[in-house]
């Protein structure tokens, strides 16, 4: 496993491992303030890192043997909280790494949880239905004694939706032998799911875009904008802005890009999980390749499909005036430097997209009351906690010379420094 890393440095920067990018990033965050160095160093490690192998029976016959993990980075604020994927290069350290994010991301929403990320190394796409079924109930089985309402709350993450959630969550119930719905969030309504959690990571990103298009002095009605990747969160990202008057120029799929420089009709192009491949097929005036799509010459780049996209590769030649991270970790640290010598302002992923696990906080507290909200109020109060936790960072931003990304993290790590201060190491 990858231990201590320093400052940044370019080289192979395109291979920096998420729990790279996230010791150098937790490093220089804490260069700011003036946190215990003992807790600093705590915060580089995870609590705990699970590792189990899940037995499946394919639909042939034949049993094959998956690697699972689920890594649980901190909970000094409350129980784990993050998404399980599937996805073939899953492993402990982008586990790890992705945990960490959380525990600032819950921080910075000020929630009463802590970092967890887990998942299962495989393509989702190589499984039948059934497979998939079976894989995740063997899994919830598997990670029974270290899940739970009150200790680690699993969401969806790439490769897992909604009702890869239900089966997670009756697996668990099943073996409980009682209904636990908090056990998981991202479930369909109907068993205790929230109203707008599907859409909420794509929102936040668009609320946050449209604060920070508004901090700059910028026109949302003059604002241009590309999207990598028209998942749930790119296409609900790109919707809400286009309603608000943006025009969105470019978005694209694992297969390409689409460009329209008098704006895309973001409703008619239909999502890479509501019609797969549907996005490159779109019939539109121009085709672009998925690298071209992020050197455009636009007001705002809002990666939003997979990590480290923006490298040292690349990154002097965006030529966006702003990027808003909807995808965990698109910016490597050698980028991120680079961005901040070219000027061009990186509001992160731990900000942008933490309308998903704020409404999975929502969800939680509806499971725990037995009582559903209406999606008027679940986006009401979304609203709400995305503009405070906006106006702290911001705050930050404005009183010290650092970068958003910086910024954020003070105000996540200041939270989780001061709970560790209050509570203590033991023994
Ligand atoms: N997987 C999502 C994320 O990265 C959501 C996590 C959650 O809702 O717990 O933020």
């Amino acid at each position: 496993m990858t231990q201590e890393t320093s400052s940044a440095e370019p080289e192979a920067d395109a291979q920096e491992t998420a729990v790279e990018t996230a010791r150098r990033q937790l490093e220089r965050a804490a260069a700011h303030l003036d946190v215990d160095p003992g807790i600093v160093e705590r915060l580089k490690h995870p609590d705990k890192v699970h590792q189990v192998s899940v037995p499946l029976k394919r639909d042939s016959g034949e049993t094959e043997i998956y690697t699972g993990f689920r890594a649980q980075h901190d909970s000094v604020r409350g129980p784990f909280k993050g998404g399980l994927r599937y996805h073939p290069e899953v492993s402990a350290d982008e586990c790890i790494g992705l945990s960490m994010w959380m525990s600032w991301k819950c921080a910075v929403m000020d929630l009463p949880f802590g970092g967890g990320k887990g998942g299962i190394v495989v393509n989702p796409k190589d499984l039948s239905n059934e497979e998939k079924e079976r894989l995740t109930r063997r899994f919830a089985e598997e990670m029974r004694d270290f899940v739970g309402p009150m200790k680690d709350i699993p969401a969806p993450d790439m490769g897992t939706d909604p009702q890869t959630m239900a089966w997670f969550m009756d697996a668990y119930s099943m073996q409980e032998g009682e209904t636990q719905p908090g056990v998981v969030t991202g479930k369909p309504p109907v068993i205790g799911g929230s109203y707008g959690r599907e859409e909420s990571p794509g929102h936040s990103v668009a609320i946050i875009t449209r604060e920070a298009i508004d901090y700059y002095g910028w026109d949302i009605e003059d604002t241009t904008v590309a999207v990598q990747g028209f998942g749930s969160v790119g296409a609900n990202a790109a919707r809400s802005l286009d309603d608000w008057g943006a025009t969105v120029v470019a978005v694209s799929d694992v297969n390409g890009a689409i460009y329209d420089p008098d704006g895309l009709d973001t409703k008619d192009v239909q999502g890479h999980d509501e019609r797969p491949g549907m996005v490159s097929g779109y019939d539109a005036p121009k085709k672009l390749g998925n690298s071209e799509l992020l050197e455009l010459d636009v007001d705002i780049l809002i990666p939003a499909a997979i990590g480290n996209v923006l490298t040292a590769d690349n990154a002097n030649d965006v030529q966006a005036r702003m990027i808003v991270e909807g995808a965990n970790g698109p910016t490597t640290t050698a980028a991120g430097v680079i961005f901040e010598g070219n000027d061009i302002p990186v509001i992160p992923d731990i900000l942008a997209n933490a309308g998903g696990v704020t409404v999975s906080y929502f969800e939680w507290l509806q499971d725990i009351n037995r009582r559903q909200w209406s999606l008027e109020r679940v986006n009401d109060e979304l609203e709400t906690e995305m503009l405070k936790a906006w106006s702290a960072v911001r705050r930050e931003f404005e009183s010290r010379d650092v970068t958003w990304r910086e910024a954020a993290y003070i105000v996540a790590l200041s939270r989780v420094a001061e709970a560790h201060e209050a509570r203590g190491l033991w023994p």
